[in-house]
Order: C-alpha cells, then structure tokens, then sequence
C-alpha cells in the first residue's frame, strides 16, 4: 500500500531477525539440542533483587508468566519520543568519527577508511541442510554472476593487498558457548555469547504453530503454547483477521477474534527476558537480503532511504516479480542490486515461506515452523559487510560454515572469511585484546582516559550512571576540566551502554557545568556517539537537577547478567547486615 516505509518490520539488532530460506530447518524439532543464539544466558532464573531468597525457582515452569512489558509502559508521549530519538546516520551524512583523539590507543588500522556511510546489511540466505532442493532452488542459491563494475563497488578496500575496513569480528568457540566479539579499530563495541540451553530463550524470528491456552479480555492479551517451557504472549494489535468474520460491530474485541484451544501460526518478535513470555505477532515477515516477504498482506513498500531514481528503477523489477497474494517491503540494502538478484531473493522468500506452510499443515500444535540460524550465522547475515576487515574464526567447522554461508550470499567478500592459525602462540581473545576490554566491561567502574571515572549500576526498573572528575585537575579551570571530562564520559557511556547491552530507562548524572554551551556540546556529543548504536536510543533534555534521563531498547539480559548470578551472600543487596546490633 504505502510507498514509504522506512525500514521493514523487523528490528536491526543483530540476532533477532528472521530469514534464512530453506526447508530444511522447518522440520527440526523444537527441543533438539544444538548450539543457538542469544546476547548472554537469558534463561537464567533471575529473582527479583529483593525477593530473591524466598522466590521459588520455578519461574520457568510457570505456564502463566508475567506478561510482556505493555506498549506503553516506560514510554513517554510521541512528541517527546520524537524529539527524543537519536537519529541514526543516514546515506550522505559524514560519518562520525570513530574514536575521540582523547582515546589512549585509536585502532590506527582502519579508521581513515572514508567508506560509504550506508550500512549495507545483508540478509537471508542458506539453510543449514541443503536436502531436497529442486534444480531451481539450488540455482537460486548459488552467487549471482556479476559484471565486473558491480563486483567493483562492492568489494572491500584493500591496501597493499591487505584489506581494510574499520571493524573485525572475532568468534571464538568453546565447547559450552560461542563468543563473537565485534571490534572498531582495536576496541570491543558489541559482545555476543550463545549457549545451548538458548534454545528456549533465544527465539525472536521464529515461526511457530501454537495453540491459545486462555484469552485475557483485560489485558487485551491472549496466552499461546507455543511449546516452550513459558507461554508467549499475542496482544490484541499484533491480532490479524479479516473483518468479515467478525460478527459485533465496531472494534473487534480479542474474546471475539481469539478463542482457547484454537491453533494459530505466528512469529515471536521479542523474546523471553526474565519472568516475561515472548510476545508474538500473526503477521509473519520473512526478512531476505534485499526485500522482505510479508505473507498474505497488501503491504507494498520501498524503503525511503532510496533516492527516488533508485526506487523508481527496483520497483519496474519488483513489480514483475512480486508475488499477487503476498507483500513485499524493499529494503534499503537493495541499492544497485541486480535485476536477476531480487527475483532470486523474492523466490527463495517465496519457497521459504511454501515449505512453513507445508509443514503447518501436517504439525499439531504447538510446532515449531522454521528457526532462526546459529549465532554467528545471524550476526554476520545482520552485521558483515565491506566496512569490515575481516572475520575470524578460530573453529574450523564453524568457520567452513560461515565460509559457505558468506560465499553463497556475498561472495565478493568471501576472502574475508578467516580461520583463526593454530599456530598461533595466543587465544584469540588474547591476541584482539578482547579479554581485557571484556572485563573492563563487566566492572561497576569504567576509568577514562584523563582519570575521571563512571560508574554503572543496575537496579530493577533503571540503570543509574555516575559522573566522576579525577583527583588531578589540571592547569586550566575547572569548568573547562569538568567539560573535558563530561565529554569523555559522554562518549564512554555510550560504548559502555552498547557493549553492556543495557536497556530500558538510564539515568546519567554528568558533573554540573555552568555554562550552557558546554552542557550542550556534552549531550550533543553523547547523541552522536548514541547514533553508532544500532540499537534505539531517545535522549531527553536535562532535567532541573542536571540529570540525563534516555532509554535504549531491551534486547536481552545484559552482558553483565549473562556472565554472573545473585550474590548468595546478600542476595544481590550489596551489603551484609551486621546482626549483632539489630
Ligand atoms: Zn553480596
């Protein structure tokens, strides 16, 4: 319908969106044990801070979790949201700089590379089993051949036969967990780990056949098994259905639309955190490289981000080969792709989508339909492009995978594609110093580089951030040393937030500055380095007492919660009352 849609309905985080193409997952059992996803431990119990010792630690087999966070729970009003929202950078913005010069060790490697700003991401691809594809299927997956101008402008920059690209992602594989570690330069931004027990936990894309257990006209909610240990939950605005059955006029009420024991395909679109379900939606989107299909809508849109010329050129392709009963949403990534390209992504969707019906039709519910691919398969399909230097693997079956995967769907990137040397005298987190950086991370207080400091702490409903100036104040005066320092904290926060993954509302109280310039500058430097972050962040104006109040979306647990549990000693309080006074 809308020719303008920014972006598809699937959030850029890497991790959580769907699409690989085949049939071959669709089948798989839900609970086979393999080695999945996730931004940290998410299935850990994790009691309330307070309650935590008479909590029961059962949460998990509690068929009625707490509900997912409401639409509207810890958001302010659209105006204030939009003024809030960090603007991302956009195709024909500079790029921000990468590292301020204050930064000890800038990653001299690769930072001067003035590439596009567009974030090419690439997307969709290869199951993992390649069984019984048809002769057409298999084409469609192998590399598109192209002219030697277009292969031109998409390979990576290379010096001195070296390539260059200011990220590196390194993988290493343990036999319990797969860590990735995302580098700018030489410094940690982002930080994955996946384990096993994921699987229950790390589910946002997949596809499921479920059954409603009860519908809560209250809550405007209906609670759906969809096979895992806690029950997802479908809001009534994420309910698809045509009007015509509906016999009550007016809005159709979710008692009326949805009833107990009724079988339902949908998708999750966030996951389980903590004691809440999953929510789903009815409206499935299967995201590939360069569009996304949306089964059984009206939904047709190019991204806006396009220039007109652009958009005008892929929709004379689409309009051929859109399919007449499904939508389809062009993504910004679809810039310069080849005609013979697009049919090929639209087709695959296509057949993706057939193959989840397929198995529908023969499951009971609850089903699993079609699951997402292994972590380090999802990150590079969301993350990887021509800005990076290089993957590094240091497991030779992951790394053969990835290697498959990669030259099947950018293939001018294939060489990229690195196995980590056995010979190699260090682990390779020793050798890309992700060791040290990881537990700098996972510190309540992060140095900056002049001697100031912040410290971090969590508590149940927020996450406070604390400003401190060093002991040596310098030569010059001591507004402009607070500034100085303000600025480092600024630009360390922001890495801090992305690196630690926290979400959810963050209340940061910067040193007082006197002058309103200077107050300014500082929040206009946190929101650019904000804008690297691809997760949503908002920003508000500083409050009367000179506070920062921002929320950044909740993607999982945290890193920090990913490698740790309530201390048993005090039950996470932090202090051991003395009982010989009480
Ligand atoms: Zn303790």
């Amino acid at each position: 319908m809308s020719e303008a849609i920014s972006e598809p309905p699937v959030e850029p985080e890497a991790g959580v969106t769907s699409g690989s193409d085949d049939a071959g997952d669709a089948s798989a059992p839900p609970h086979k044990p393999r080695r999945r996803g996730s931004r940290g431990g998410r299935n850990r119990k994790r009691p309330a801070s307070g309650a935590a010792a008479v909590e029961t630690p059962s949460d998990d087999a509690d068929p009625r979790p707490e509900l997912p966070e409401r639409m509207s729970e810890n958001r302010p009003s659209a105006e204030a949201a939009e003024r809030a929202l960090v603007r991302k950078p956009q195709i024909g913005d500079s790029r921000p700089a990468p590292a301020r010069s204050s930064r000890p060790s800038p990653g001299s490697d690769g930072d001067e590379a003035p590439a596009p700003a567009r974030k090419r991401r690439r997307r969709g691809g290869r199951g993992r089993s390649a069984a019984a594809r048809t002769a057409e299927a298999a084409r469609d997956d192998e590399p598109v051949e192209l002219d030697e101008e277009t292969l031109e402008r998409r390979r990576g920059r290379e010096r001195k036969g070296r390539p260059v690209g200011r990220y590196l992602m390194c993988v290493h594989v343990r036999p319990h967990a797969t860590q990735i570690a995302v580098l700018e330069g030489r410094s940690l931004i982002e930080f994955y780990v996946s384990r096993p027990q994921d699987d229950i936990s790390q589910i946002h894309g997949n596809i499921y056949l479920g059954k409603v257990q009860n519908v809560l006209p209250g809550m405007e909610a209906a609670f759906v098994d969809i096979g895992t240990p806690k029950n997802a939950v479908l809001y009534r605005g994420d309910v698809q259905y045509d009007p015509e059955d509906v016999v009550e006029k007016g809005e159709a009420r979710i008692e009326h639309l949805l009833r107990a024991g009724q079988t339902i395909l949908c998708q999750v679109t966030k996951n389980p955190i903590g004691t809440k379900g999953a929510r789903l939606t009815q409206e499935v989107s299967l995201p590939g490289r360069f569009v996304v299909l949306i089964p059984n809508s009206t939904t047709y849109g190019i991204s806006k981000r396009l220039t007109d010329e652009e958009r005008k050129r892929l929709r004379r392709i689409l309009d051929e080969v859109k399919p007449a009963n499904h939508g389809l949403i062009v993504r910004t990534a679809a810039e310069g792709a080849t005609a013979e390209e697009l049919r090929r992504d639209v087709r695959r969707l296509l057949r993706q989508w057939e193959s989840i019906e397929a198995v529908a039709k023969r499951s009971k519910s609850p089903a699993l339909l079609y699951r997402e691919p292994d972590l380090a398969v999802r990150v590079i399909r969301e993350e990887f492009n021509r800005n990076y230097r290089g993957v590094v693997i240091d497991d030779v079956a992951l790394h053969a995978e990835v290697q498959e995967y990669v030259t099947s769907l950018i293939p001018e990137l294939a060489d990229r594609v690195e196995l980590y040397d056995d010979d190699e005298t260090l682990p390779i987190f020793e050798r890309h110093h992700v060791h040290e950086q990881l537990h700098k991370a996972l510190d309540r207080k992060v140095w900056l580089p002049s001697g100031g400091s912040i410290i971090i702490e969590r508590t149940e409903a927020l996450t406070v951030i604390d400003v401190n100036t060093g002991k040596n104040v310098g030569t010059s005066n001591l507004e402009e040393t607070v500034f100085r320092n303000n600025l480092e904290a600024a630009e360390e926060i922001a890495r801090q937030l992305r690196l630690r993954d926290i979400g959810g509302i963050i209340v940061i109280d910067f040193i007082d500055m006197e002058i309103k310039k200077n107050r300014e500058e500082v929040l206009k430097a946190f929101k650019d380095a904000l804008a690297r972050d691809k997760t949503r962040t908002q920003v508000f104006e500083i409050s009367d007492l000179g506070l920062v109040e921002m929320t950044r979306k909740r993607v999982s647990e945290g890193l920090v919660e990913s490698f740790s549990g309530i201390c048993p000693t005090c039950a996470g309080r932090g202090i051991v009352l003395d009982d010989s006074l009480l």
